[in-house]
């Protein structure tokens, strides 16, 4: 008896044909090469809502969870076809799920959406789309630019990691001086340029707009790592060829995942997915599916979280200079990047929700942190950020715990600076006493 194998155009058809009125942009953007130039998609928020809705197999309002590892096809012939590229995820054929998976591709396409490129895909953690890119975009013996202020681990992966395994060097640059970074740049072979939005964790502002165009002047690829900044800067509408994110932190927002994503030309993600040549196809970073599902589900309400995050945090930060506190927020207008940050971010999200506090030493720093979780509960001693709880670390004794003294000097990483990812629970007014009797204790 023959065994029931499902058509390839039934399976997709359920999902394809449902009607949605509200939605205008019905087709297929993955793997088009259409250019993406209406106004109004400068709001990622308007990209998101504007974006391929998916429903679930039955009619669900959510999308089908998609757990196969593999994929069957009804003749021998697709196969070959899928494996010569000739059919792709672009029209419903998926291979093997550590290449294209459907929940996968759909969280993908999301965050596509909201970073205004073409493609996108999300991988298990913000670290592997770092490093994946990187390898793609860069070979053996080339040359990478590079912000000294950055996640440590991307400090490490530039700094000791790649030269060693791959002779790939690194030119550390601050890219607040665009003369430095035009002089950094060897052309033909300096093949990408690296930063930070808003950098980790010193909270300066990247000029994209600026240093797009002077790596692009010299044919370099301007690769952005957006991780404190979803919603708020859109580096690719800004000039930025791909953006980087972990995830892991606001987008997921609930401290509960390891993830990230490679957003940028669909060229781009499809070499990352070639099956003799691509970094994600070979080294593997796969996202689970179930993963996937959860976060698509929190992609809606981002925009909100991210508001709250901004507003709370930029109303502790002035309170917390009016107290007399060393206080660094690119939302204040003594920040040296607040203009420039006014004039790059999305309207009405804010300016960020990190904050840093210099305490001078690192014991006043510890002492702080100690009071404000275990005596007045304001927050949590942890490193990561975007949770809803305000997350505190001492930067230099943690999360950039990687760089050296000299190094943390270089990257304005005071001893005693606490870094804050302010959190949104709670009342506003409870939590800022709750700040005001640990600090007073401290004045
Ligand atoms: C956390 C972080 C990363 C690494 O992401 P993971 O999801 O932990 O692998 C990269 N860049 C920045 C700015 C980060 O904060």
């Amino acid at each position: 008896m023959a065994e029931a194998v499902p058509n390839k155009n039934v399976i997709s058809s359920s999902s394809k044909k449902r009607p949605n009125p509200d939605v205008t942009n019905q087709e297929d953007d993955f793997n088009c090469k259409k250019q993406i130039t209406k106004p109004a998609l400068e709001d990622p928020a308007w990209a998101l809502a504007n974006g391929r809705r998916i429903f679930g197999e039955h009619g669900g309002v959510n999308m089908s969870i998609e757990t196969s590892a593999t994929f069957t096809v009804m003749e021998p012939e697709t196969l070959t076809r899928m494996f010569a590229g000739e059919l792709g995820p672009d029209r419903d054929f998926f291979i093997y799920s550590r290449h294209f998976n459907p929940t996968v591709l759909n969280l993908s396409r999301q965050i596509a959406a909201m970073e205004g490129t073409e493609a996108a895909y999300c991988t298990s953690s913000g670290m592997s789309a770092i490093s994946s890119v990187l390898l793609q975009l860069v070979s053996s013996g080339d040359h990478i630019v590079a912000s000294p202020t950055l996640y440590g681990g991307t400090h490490a992966l530039l700094t000791h990691f790649l030269p060693r395994k791959s002779n790939i060097k690194t030119s550390f640059v601050n890219i607040q001086d665009l003369k430095k970074v035009k002089e950094a740049i060897v052309e033909g072979h300096t093949k990408v340029l690296f930063f930070e939005s808003i950098s980790n964790p010193t909270l300066t502002v990247a000029n994209i707009p600026e240093l797009s165009r002077i790596a692009h002047e010299k044919g370099v690829t301007v690769v952005v790592d957006n991780t404190f900044a979803p919603m708020v800067i859109s580096p690719a509408r800004l000039g930025a060829d791909v953006v980087v994110h972990s995830i892991t932190k606001y987008i997921s927002g609930g401290g509960d995942i390891i993830a990230g994503a490679v957003c940028g030309s669909a060229s781009l993600v499809n070499s990352m997915m070639d099956l003799h040549q691509g970094s994600l196809m070979l080294l593997g970073p796969t996202m689970n599916v179930k993963v996937a599902f959860d976060l698509s589900q929190r992609i809606p309400h981002l925009g909100l979280r991210m508001k709250e995050h901004c507003h709370r945090a930029l109303v502790y930060a002035q309170r917390m200079k009016n107290m007399g506190l060393k206080v660094i927020y690119p939302g204040l207008d003594d920040h040296p990047d607040h203009h420039l940050l006014k004039s790059i971010s999305n309207k009405d999200y804010g300016y960020g929700g990190m904050l840093c506090l210099d305490m001078g030493t690192q014991a006043r720093a510890n002492k702080l942190m100690d009071l404000l979780q275990n005596d007045t509960k304001f927050g949590l001693m942890a490193v990561s950020l975007g949770y809803y709880e305000t997350l505190m670390s001492c930067s230099g004794s943690s999360t950039s715990s990687e760089l050296n003294e000299m190094e943390q000097a270089l990257a304005g990483i005071s001893p005693g600076l606490v870094r804050m990812s302010t959190g949104y629970t709670g009342t506003l007014e409870q939590r800022w006493s709750q700040f005001q009797k640990a600090a007073l204790k401290l004045l």
